[in-house]
């Protein structure tokens, strides 16, 4: 039997996941207590149930067709952690959950989730990094420390070897890619050098990256 996916809890995170899934022409089964919600995003499952994820029982009769649940309750932290635990308890391969606090991350962590998001604290990290340095496109965190950037090339950096600029030496980070007119260059070679509308994919610690953001910001 087709494994499919199911999304518990239909607030604004769980929604945007059933839509960006029946985009990709995936199947997903969805759970809310609320109707309304359920009835709401009708154009987008293939499955919907109008229920309570805590219900053992109601989970139990679905939980062997989907090795992949994703748990969207944000404000019930209760009912999210009860969720997960009988999700793990009953086998499922994959349960993504999302953690309204680094408290709520840490307990569904430790409870057997396997894939804890945070998707306020990350959004809000990302804007940080882009109000802080006009140049900065993009900010993706790697791990609990290091992140890779994507930083625009500004005067600066132009017709600059990527060798003079040291980055490596001065902020301990690296150029793994240019973005070059949508040619992406993979481990671009010391001695080019860096054009107007060139997007550097730079990796570092948070710490590194704030200075070389710093930096560059004072530069202008
Ligand atoms: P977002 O920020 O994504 O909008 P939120 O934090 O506002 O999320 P909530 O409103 O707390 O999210 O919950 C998301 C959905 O989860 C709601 O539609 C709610 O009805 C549903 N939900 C809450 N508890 C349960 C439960 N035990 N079983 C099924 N659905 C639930």
């Amino acid at each position: 039997m087709k494994k499919e996916i199911a999304v518990i809890g239909l607030g604004r995170f769980g929604g945007s996941i059933v839509m960006e899934l029946s985009a990709m022409n995936v199947d997903v089964l969805v759970i809310d207590t609320d109707e309304a919600r359920v009835n709401e995003y009708q154009d987008y499952y293939s499955d919907g149930i109008i229920g309570d994820s805590t219900d053992e029982m109601m989970l139990k009769s679905i939980g062997n067709n989907y090795d992949n649940v994703i748990v969207a309750i944000g404000d019930n932290i209760q009912a999210s952690i009860l969720t997960t635990l009988i999700l793990k308890d009953l086998g499922v391969n994959k349960v993504t959950a999302k953690a309204q606090n680094s408290y709520h991350g840490k307990v569904l962590e430790k409870i057997g989730a396997d894939i804890v998001v945070h998707p306020e604290r990350d959004m809000g990290r990302r804007i940080a990094h882009r109000l802080i340095s006009s140049s900065v496109v993009e900010y993706l965190e790697v791990s609990s420390n290091h992140s890779i950037i994507e930083y625009s090339a500004n005067i600066k950096l132009e017709n600059k070897r990527i060798n003079d600029l040291n980055l490596r030496e001065k902020f301990g980070i690296s150029i793994i890619a240019i973005n070059r007119d949508n040619d992406i260059i993979v481990s671009p070679d010391p001695q080019i050098s860096i054009l107007a509308g060139d997007i550097l994919i730079l990796i570092g610690s948070d710490k590194q990256i704030n200075n070389f953001e710093n930096f560059m910001e004072r530069l202008k």
